[in-house]
């Protein structure tokens, strides 16, 4: 992949990321491609994030010796050339979900597979916060793999149909990329159970038609896609994005949460709500 196509599909997701002036496209690929390795670097260090909880669970005895009072970790790992981040979310009875599985090449989609299989986890759910295709390169496979269909809003269904052309589209010729069928559709109200753990699905549109957030309450973390992002938003000039309605949603969904619920993005660092409400220039 040359640098320009490399800088186009780093703006697949922020508006941010696109609005640098007066710098050509190879000084900002290159910029951003060190960006990106700082914060891999960074992940790397703290790639698995455990949210504690105060409630005494004795099922979680015997997980793992350091888990004893959490009811949930979450696994990041960053996939294909967009660095789409892909959650795990895995509970002490060892059932476990997946949030927007990105994975492309084969090496992606066997790291994926091979930390279900040897963590000896049950895959119950694969959920997208909307259908871009870096998020949803990895559907069909984990259908395959684990018998296991995606669920996401029917709104952005015809994306996925989609996934072949907007791969070419945005220059990625790669054979990995697979269409995938939706195993149903979820909407607001939705509450998704794994475990101990309820996600609430909010319908966030703007960035995509059939954007989602799941929330999970008590443990004060939120996946929001490529609604928000550190100091910035999702991009709204995609067919189905509105840039008014996006700050709209996000408005009511997001800055009307506790202001230390932890936002966990499609793309980059974690955040909270409150350093969003301080720092978002699009959110002032
Ligand atoms: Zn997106």
């Amino acid at each position: 992949m040359n640098l320009k196509k490399l800088f186009s599909v780093f703006c697949l997701f922020s508006t941010s990321y696109c609005m640098t002036v007066g710098q050509s496209s190879v000084e900002r690929s290159n910029e951003l491609a060190a960006n990106h390795k700082i914060q891999q670097a960074e992940e790397a260090s703290s790639k698995t994030t455990l949210t504690p909880t105060s409630k005494e669970n004795p099922q979680n005895q015997g997980f793992e010796p350091n888990l004893n009072k959490r009811r949930m970790e979450i696994k990041i790992f960053v996939f294909n050339p967009f660095q789409e981040n892909t959650y795990l979310i895995s509970t002490p009875n060892k059932e476990c979900l997946v949030i927007d599985p990105g994975c492309l090449e084969s090496e992606e989609k066997n790291e994926l597979a091979n930390y279900i299989i040897q963590n000896g986890l049950t895959l119950k759910r694969v959920i997208n916060t909307h259908l871009h295709l870096d998020h949803a390169f990895g559907c069909n496979f984990l259908a395959q793999k684990f018998g296991i269909q995606a669920e996401a809003s029917q709104k952005d269904e015809p994306l996925l149909d989609r996934i072949k052309d907007y791969s070419t589209a945005f220059g990625l010729l790669s054979n990995a990329v697979e269409s995938a069928k939706l195993g149903g559709y979820l909407k607001e109200g939705d509450v998704i159970e794994l475990g101990e753990l309820k996600f609430e699905v909010l319908e966030n549109p703007g960035h995509s038609l059939g954007g989602l957030i799941f929330l999970e309450r008590s443990e004060g973390v939120a996946f929001v896609g490529d609604s928000i992002f550190k100091g910035s938003i999702g991009r709204t000039d995609l067919p189905g994005g509105n840039h008014k309605q996006l700050i709209e949603n996000l408005r009511k969904n997001i800055l009307t949460l506790p202001k230390e619920t932890v936002l966990y993005p499609g793309h980059g660092p974690s955040t909270t709500v409150d350093w969003e409400r301080c720092h978002n220039p699009y959110l002032e």
